[in-house]
């Protein structure tokens, strides 16, 4: 017997989400974000899957970019940050990677750095999220500047939307003005949408998508959609019961006590730790037992958590546990401990990760 905590991915969920996405992309092509090993679900595996259909794969960083070539990636790949030091614009036009360009630095880095065979670049403008990009008075000298080099190929111009899930925000029609206005007239394909602006910002849609989150099943909205219902969650955290206790009313749970029962519980140990990804949520944060939902007592450890077991009678050792998936969406348990869906994909640590279908992992020789 080996501990039984493990997430499981749904690749046939992927796929059914990739397809989503870009039947509302519409004409225009989807790029599938899979930064951060694809938010945690496993790059190799994710991109693989979606590797006969998916217009293109973005990544944060060459090292993720590399991992998926020599995974036999053959797609499209582009670099969300571009690259750090000029280097690695070697491996990248051998490798025909495309890059972002976000900063003045970047371009004067591409100016010194002749390139045998030409990169695609996607020249970002900072349209008022205020982290990378061009500013906008200073895009058109930017393009300009690109639009010079020959080991450039093509200038895709693109910008990122800061507040596309909050559906009534409208500083998502100030950022695609901006974006418009300073982009008219320039030549080349225009990427903006992440999952939220391509679910709900028609108007965001472009040439290029880059969802990401709904890949995985997750809508970015707190509020229903109809894209949203129609998203199947990729991963499970799965574990199981490992101890069954009864204690009397009174009694402490866990570190430092923050629990204390009000009547006699029948408490149950799950194999799930914050050393496993799980978060330190708080106290009724929901665990599906036997497709029932148990509030967690007393403070997450590292390497287990307590559920209070009262409601489920016949809940016995060896019983399987759901800390999320599609029961439990990823979301509300984020919300419950103050964070992110994203975060708690992406820190997803120590459990095997166990694929719905056959991963060709190439072997390192
Ligand atoms: C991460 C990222 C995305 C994907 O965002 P989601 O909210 O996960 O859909 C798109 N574009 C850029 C530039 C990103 O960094």
């Amino acid at each position: 017997m080996s501990r039984p905590a493990r997430a499981v991915i749904h690749l046939d969920a992927l796929k059914h989400n990739y397809r989503l996405a870009k039947s509302l992309t519409g004409e225009g092509k989807t790029m599938a974000v899979v930064k951060a090993n694809a938010y945690g679900h496993g790059a190799i595996a994710c991109t693989q899957s979606l590797s006969d259909e998916a217009d293109g794969f973005a990544v944060a960083c060459i090292e993720e970019a590399l991992e998926l070539r020599a995974a036999g990636i053959t797609n499209r790949i582009m670099i969300l940050e571009g690259f750090f030091e000029p280097s690695e614009l070697f491996d990248i036009s051998s490798e025909k990677l495309d890059i972002v360009v976000q900063s003045p630095e970047q371009i004067k880095q591409l100016e010194q750095t002749p390139l045998e065979s030409p990169v695609r670049v996607w020249l970002k403008m900072d349209s008022g999220m205020h982290r990378v990009g061009i500013l906008p008075d200073q895009y058109r000298d930017a393009w300009t500047r690109l639009e010079q080099l020959s080991w450039i190929s093509e200038i895709l111009l693109m910008t990122h939307l800061a507040c596309a899930d909050e559906m009534d925000n409208g500083y998502t029609l100030h950022q695609l003005e901006v974006f418009e206005q300073y982009t008219l007239g320039l030549p080349g394909e225009r990427s903006i949408a992440n999952s939220a602006g391509l679910i709900h910002c028609a108007q965001s849609r472009a040439d290029w998508t880059r969802p990401g989150l709904m890949l995985y099943g997750v809508s970015p909205f707190d509020t229903p959609t109809k894209a949203g219902s129609m998203l199947k969650p990729v991963m499970e955290l799965r574990s199981e019961i490992i101890s069954i206790k009864e204690v009397p009313a009174g009694s402490p749970v866990g570190y430092a006590g923050t629990a204390v029962t009000d009547k006699p519980t029948r408490l149950g140990v799950i194999a799930m730790g914050y050393a496993d990804g799980y978060p330190l949520a708080p106290n009724g944060t929901p665990v599906i037992i036997k497709g029932q939902s148990v509030p967690l007592t007393g403070r997450v450890s590292m390497d287990m958590l307590t559920v209070d077991l009262s409601e489920i009678e016949d809940a016995r050792i060896g019983d399987p546990a759901l800390l999320w998936g599609s029961e439990l969406p990823v979301a509300e348990v984020a919300k419950q401990a103050g964070t992110i869906p994203y975060q708690l994909l992406c820190n997803l640590n120590r459990v095997p990760v166990n694929y719905t279908q056959p991963v060709k992992f190439k072997e390192t020789v």
